[in-house]
């Protein structure tokens, strides 16, 4: 989408109507060094096609269960969670990384939520599977927020100095924009911050819709959650994984209720739309889906289910 003045304040309006506070609240008290070695809570290996895909989970966000139902009464609310055996206090949204072994590329989808005691420690993790930060050869951002772009860099480096960083025209359009005094202006500041090593090294490179940004992965542009957020095709050796990113948050409630306003999103009324559509044609046409805060690994299938949708977990 193009960012529209409008778009903006409904945007603004939303995120100062919920409190960017809650937000802030989850953010690790972090040291950019990365030292730390968080605990690996799971991985999980599968093949798609030719590729060697693995599942990191990279932490676990702790939320206000009221950001689940921005626009919907309290009362609701809980008794929605309560018949779903969901804590009615506070959600849980796992935070999981997915890491792409092409044989020519390795591929990390998202960052994670950066190092530090209570947050997730990518580097640590990918050296237990092999790997160093100097062999990432490609690190695609999906959009701008905290836990998918904290553990790309220190503000003063990258975290995977060999790595191409792709994001969405869009959201660097939008981050070039001037957030002050808008409730998206620490957040704005942290991701230029963050990305700004990668631009002045160019190595930084701009995507858009639908376009194959690498071989066998097609953005999908799905704004709502934020102006230039992406979704993806991943498709190797004819089978294929969509990763719906944060178009839907909660797996159950954001899933079965996709007209319910999640507190983050940007443009609400966009993100019912994104998220319908998606996960329709999720749906419709049988696709393996992974969701990068549904329970880990986060990877299923999605049917209808009255005016909604259902998550099934793929077996392993
Ligand atoms: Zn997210």
């Amino acid at each position: 989408m193009l960012l529209t003045r409008r778009n903006l304040l409904k945007g603004l309006g939303a995120g100062a109507a919920l409190g960017l506070g809650a937000y802030f609240s989850v953010l690790p008290k972090r040291s950019f060094a990365q030292t730390a070695v968080a605990p690996v809570r799971a991985l999980n290996r599968f093949q798609l096609g030719d590729w060697t895909l693995t599942a990191i989970q990279d932490a676990v966000a702790e939320l206000p269960a009221s950001v689940l139902g921005a626009n919907v009464d309290e009362a609701t609310l809980t008794e929605f969670l309560t018949e779903n055996n969901l804590p009615t206090d506070v959600m849980r949204a796992t935070v999981t990384v997915m890491l792409i072994e092409t044989g020519s590329d390795v591929i990390l989808m998202d960052t994670g939520n950066g190092t530090g005691e209570t947050s997730g420690s990518l580097v640590p993790t990918l050296e237990l599977l092999g790997l160093s930060a100097a062999d990432v050869t490609q690190v695609i951002i999906s959009h701008y927020h905290p836990d998918h772009i904290l553990g790309a860099g220190d503000m003063s480096s990258m975290a995977f100095p060999n790595a191409m960083y792709h994001i969405s025209e869009a959201e660097w359009d939008y981050l070039q924009q001037d957030a002050t005094g808008s409730p998206f202006e620490q957040i704005v500041g942290l991701a230029n911050g963050i990305l700004a090593p990668a631009s002045a090294a160019e190595q930084m490179a701009l995507y858009t819709d639908e376009q194959e940004l690498l071989p066998g992965i097609q953005a999908l542009a799905t704004p709502g959650h934020t102006p230039g957020h992406m979704a993806f095709q991943l498709n190797s050796g004819g089978q294929n994984l969509l990763l719906t990113v944060d178009a839907a948050i909660a797996s159950v409630t954001s899933l079965q209720n996709p007209d319910w306003y999640f507190g983050f999103d940007s443009d609400p009324v966009q993100a019912v739309e994104t998220r319908t559509a998606l996960f329709g044609r999720a749906a419709d046409e049988d696709l393996l889906t992974f969701g990068y805060h549904f329970p880990f690994p986060g990877i299923g299938y999605i049917e209808r289910m009255g005016e909604g949708f259902r998550f099934t977990p793929a077996q392993a």
